[in-house]
């Protein structure tokens, strides 16, 4: 048989390869920024046209290119960055792949102008598809102006499968955001459609912080900083009462590159111990600055994960250093002995490390297993909310006793109520029998601060607060979007408030389905926002913008599953607005509950998928005691 193996052509591999390294106009963004930052550039502008389908441009006043070079730049495996295998063990550079600009002019037409300060004109070079179409000399200024039109214009699958601009541009604000946390040094403007969205200039940490974040992330900020032989952590963390109920401003930089580690995240998070609300993620900008030596970061070709030779040292170092630091700030008990200890010892004797400091916290530090960094369903976490609740419930012991005799009351009945409800098809639990009980008698009843019990006639049902009441508001928005009617409760005096600049260019967005939840409010230039009324059914007390900041977020987080404006804007209102576990509730407001819940249209699921309630029927629990 003829032979049948051929290499392929470099336009194909280059294709291929794009399709690790580049998975949407962010993606370009990620690359063309950290080659502007490896440049050494002290001023560098992003330029975006339709959430970066149509174009990104990043314009550096970094080191230029040569002829040669700028033309070399579009071959694979072509870099400046290393020459040899050993040089990735001293690696201070964000690049060394060699492969972004070969991918990315695999897959779109590219415009790149690039001068070195001792030259007097510049390079000009078009491409199209791989294909380069002129390469001439130019006027133009010190640095490199590179712009990629057309993304994925010869992939229609990659194409097709983008998603809105709004979730687009969240993904490069995001990737923006990590570089210029990671320079605060360095000059940095995004402009999206003919505006300027963003506006960093040179600063500290800190400034910088608050400049992406918002103005008011400057009182949240905890410093950390620890410095050893092997690894120095600097930056901050946020307060813990500032914690939000939506992961968001979390960022890791080992050696000024963003990385994801859910195993650092659990470090950082256990440091705080029971000091944050249940549910909720605090704030973090960490750098870890380590040997290149010791880490691999070519573990991915995106370069966002990354392998410590000692995961466990960093892990509680991490650890340890927040902890020093909540402490410092007189934000968390002051460390004992033990830990004082701990922390003044010559910390990093690799090997010979014996994490002394809370074992429980720390076992499985950096293996897989402490992946789970969800603090409501990771193991780790649930002895410190044991510890929490069984506090509070302590200090409430007698709402221990409280109502229990509702269950000891044989079944002879008062008066009946029937439930309101709106089922089409009823299942099994709810008919008629379950349906009728005695109110006087059966009232809810709440266990754990957040599960009610309902007895019904054959059993009882077991139903999750903060579930049952994110489905009732979910129904209630939608239906307030759908149809208009909302009611706003005006405020005596407007209030303004002020967002992160991401933040301002998402409700921008989507202000006008806001404003029809009840939201009366404008734009009021730059990042703010003037409030003249919320909704009429919003809690006392809460506080405008916290709510709006709280949408934003989880709006944000939804953008992923393609819901649409309205059913995303109802689910994160929901969401942000509904009871949480851990509050107690009154009879009065549990039967409220209770009877909202089964008059909503799909009682038995909270919108992100969770049992609003479970049922138990006598018969089966008559058999588990039989068995
Ligand atoms: P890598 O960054 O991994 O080296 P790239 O494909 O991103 O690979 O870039 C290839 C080379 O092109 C770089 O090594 C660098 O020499 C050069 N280059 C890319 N962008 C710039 C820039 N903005 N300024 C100067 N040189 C650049
Ligand atoms: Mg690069």
């Amino acid at each position: 048989m003829a032979d049948v193996i051929q290499l392929l052509p470099d336009t194909i591999a280059n294709q291929i390869a794009a399709g690790e390294v580049i998975q949407r106009p962010a993606s370009v963004v990620k690359e063309l920024l950290e080659n502007a930052v490896d440049a050494g550039s002290t001023t560098i502008k992003l330029i975006i046209k339709d959430a970066g389908k149509t174009l990104i441009q990043v314009v550096d006043n970094g080191c230029g290119m040569s002829e040669t070079d700028a033309r070399m730049s579009f071959e694979r495996h072509a870099t400046s960055k290393i020459r040899a295998v050993e040089d990735l063990f001293e690696l201070r550079t964000m690049g060394f792949r060699g492969e972004a600009l070969a991918s990315i002019a695999s897959i779109a037409q590219v415009e790149l102008r690039t001068r070195q300060r001792k030259n007097e004109l510049g390079t000009r070079i078009l491409i199209d598809g791989f294909q380069l179409k002129t390469q001439e000399p130019c006027q133009c200024i010190e640095g490199t102006n590179i712009a990629i039109k057309n993304l994925f214009f010869n992939v229609p699958a990659r194409r097709n499968f983008l998603k809105t601009n709004t979730v687009e541009m969240r993904h490069i604000m995001d990737e923006f955001q990590r570089v210029a946390l990671a320079h605060p040094d360095i000059f940095f403007s995004l402009q999206h459609n003919g505006s300027e969205v963003m506006h960093l200039p040179p600063t500290n940490l800190r400034q910088r912080i608050v400049n992406v974040l918002g103005q008011g992330s400057n009182k949240k900020l905890v410093p950390v900083r620890e410095e050893t032989d092997l690894v120095k952590l600097s930056g901050f963390v946020g307060k813990p009462d500032y914690a939000k109920k939506t992961r968001g401003d979390q960022y890791f930089f080992v050696n000024n590159r963003f990385i994801k580690s859910s195993s650092l995240n659990h470090a950082v998070v256990s440091a705080y111990e029971d000091l944050l609300p249940q549910n909720t993620y605090p704030l973090y900008v960490i750098f870890i600055d380590i040997d290149p030596a010791r880490i691999d970061i070519n573990v991915h070709p995106t370069k966002q994960e990354i392998k410590f030779d000692d995961d466990k040292m960093v892990y509680n170092y991490l650890k340890v250093s927040v902890r020093h630091a909540l402490g410092q700030y007189s934000v968390t008990p002051t460390l004992d002995f033990e830990q004082e200890a701990f922390l003044n010892a010559a910390i990093p004797q690799r090997n010979n490390w014996t994490p002394s400091y809370n074992p429980q916290h720390t076992s499985g530090a950096g293996s897989d297993s402490t992946a789970s960094d969800v603090p409501s369903s990771g193991s780790s976490f649930a002895s410190n909310d044991d510890m929490q609740r069984q506090r509070n419930n302590l200090e409430h012991w007698e709402t221990l006793y409280e109502g229990l005799d509702i269950f000891g009351k044989p079944e002879e009945d008062g008066q009946t109520v029937t439930l309101e409800s709106k089922f089409s098809s009823e299942p099994a639990e709810l008919n008629d029998q379950n349906r009728s009980f005695s109110k006087q008698q059966k009232r809810p009843y709440q266990i754990h601060g957040r599960y009610i019990i309902n007895q019904i006639k054959s059993g009882f049902w077991m139903i999750d607060q903060q579930a049952a009441h994110e489905r009732i508001l979910y129904e209630k928005y939608l239906d307030i979007i759908e149809e208009n009617n909302n009611t706003t409760q005006r405020k005596l005096f407007p209030q303004t408030i002020h967002l992160s600049p991401s933040d301002a260019t998402l409700l921008n967005d989507i202000l006008s389905e806001v404003i029809k939840l009840g939201f009366d409010m404008e734009a009021f230039g730059g990042d703010s926002f003037i409030v003249h009324g919320v909704p009429a059914d919003l809690k006392e007390g809460t506080k405008e913008q916290e709510v709006i900041e709280q949408l934003i977020a989880q709006y944000q987080q939804n953008l992923e599953l393609d819901l649409g404006i309205k059913d995303n804007i109802a689910r994160s209102l929901a969401i942000s607005a509904a009871i949480k576990r851990g509050k107690k509730l009154t009879t009065e407001e549990m039967e409220v509950l209770v009877d909202q819940l089964f008059a909503c249209a799909m009682p038995y699921k909270s919108p992100t998928g969770r049992k609003c309630f479970v049922t138990f029927e006598l018969n089966d629990l008559e058999k588990r005691f039989a068995e």
